[in-house]
């Protein structure tokens, strides 16, 4: 470090003393947190509401942040990873048996405030650490999670929900998995930009899963309940895409054959992002991973769309487990 650098950092340490504001953390930090509440939205859909001092320092950047939750682990106990240091190095060193699962899930809402944090969790059956947990909650249970840091003052990533400045047209895909930060997306929308077409499309297990959303007038709102359709996962996503869906003229009927390499999704996370740019189109999809691939190949090979405006996350996998 040379010496003017250094004579920076040390005044810069020193205003920072003088102010009173934190030290720059990392990132990312441990979370305590404690289950308040659980609002049942819907028959697969419920809200947990998670509450602690440490929600005081939690941040939240968009609609689609995403944060890491632990549950209970196989013995029983409740996760108590360390708040300093390395939790992944700490979790390392545990046996199965102690070692909490970590799962990924959305922030919903986020109020510092009342110290409480909304995740609002699928329930798809006692089949997984998280869904088994959430099937059998009880108010009180300690989790932790881990987040953005209020006082880290950079970017800290984690949310992929980042619309073009020129958007003239969004198309929102998802599963029941994507339907709480689509919501939030629909909210946002409605609140920032209430003048732009919106069209959206969310697959649901059956018709009492189809939320009143908030969203603006220049959105149509499509809810596809499988039940009702008759459908298995992602086959209504995957007709959406291809009979009901808005997409860019220019692009259409191009004829095109673009290459488009394969995704491992039984291996790896399907995860492709769409770039910054200044294009008027933009599609955020997200869902049970082989439908997302589906569409994938649809938007790009067979409709010759732009990628850099596609943002296509594979959420889950059928049969398979991700941290
Ligand atoms: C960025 C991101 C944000 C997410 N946000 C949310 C969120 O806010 N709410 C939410 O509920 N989920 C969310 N998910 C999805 C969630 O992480 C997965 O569904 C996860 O697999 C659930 O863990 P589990 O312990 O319940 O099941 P796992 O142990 O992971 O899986 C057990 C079995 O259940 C199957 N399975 C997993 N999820 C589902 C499902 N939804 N329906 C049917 N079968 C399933 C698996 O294929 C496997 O066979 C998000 C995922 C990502 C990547």
């Amino acid at each position: 470090m040379s010496a003017s650098t250094s004579l920076t950092n040390a005044l810069g340490n020193g205003l920072r003393k003088l102010v009173g504001k934190p030290a720059r953390t990392s990132a990312y930090g441990v979370f305590d947190v404690q289950l308040k509440a659980i609002i049942a939205l819907s028959p697969s859909l419920s809200r947990f509401v998670f509450s602690g001092e440490d929600v005081g320092q939690m941040r939240t950047l968009a609609a689609d942040q995403r944060i890491k939750i632990f549950f209970p682990s196989a013995d029983g106990q409740y996760p108590n990873l360390p708040k300093q240091g390395s939790w992944q190095q700490a979790r390392r060193g545990l046996s199965a048996e102690q070692s909490p699962p970590m799962r990924t899930y959305t922030i919903r809402d986020l109020r510092r405030e009342a110290l409480e944090v909304d995740v609002d969790f699928v329930l798809h059956g006692v089949n997984g650490p998280a869904s088994t947990w959430a099937t059998q909650a009880r108010i009180g249970d300690r989790l932790q999670m881990v987040a953005p840091n209020l006082t880290f003052d950079a970017d800290p990533g984690g949310y992929e929900w980042r619309p073009p400045k020129n958007l003239r047209n969004l198309l929102l895909i998802g599963d029941e998995t994507a339907l709480p930060a689509i919501a939030g997306i629909l909210e946002q929308m409605a609140a920032d930009l209430p003048e732009v077409p919106v069209q959206a499309f969310i697959e649901v297990p059956c018709e009492a899963d189809c939320l009143d959303l908030t969203c603006s007038r220049a959105t149509e709102l499509n809810w596809l309940p499988r039940e009702v359709l008759h459908c298995s996962h992602g086959e209504a996503m995957i007709h959406a895409i291809r009979e009901l869906a808005r997409l860019p003229a220019a692009a259409a009927g191009t004829g095109a054959k673009v290459a488009l390499e394969e995704v491992d999704i039984d291996r790896q996370i399907l995860w492709e992002l769409a770039q910054p740019g200044n294009g008027d189109f933009y599609a955020w999809i997200a869902g049970e991973s082989a439908a997302v691939m589906n569409i994938r190949r649809y938007l790009i090979t067979e409709r010759g769309l732009d990628r850099s405006a596609l943002t296509l996350m594979g959420y889950w996998r059928a049969g398979r487990t991700f941290d």
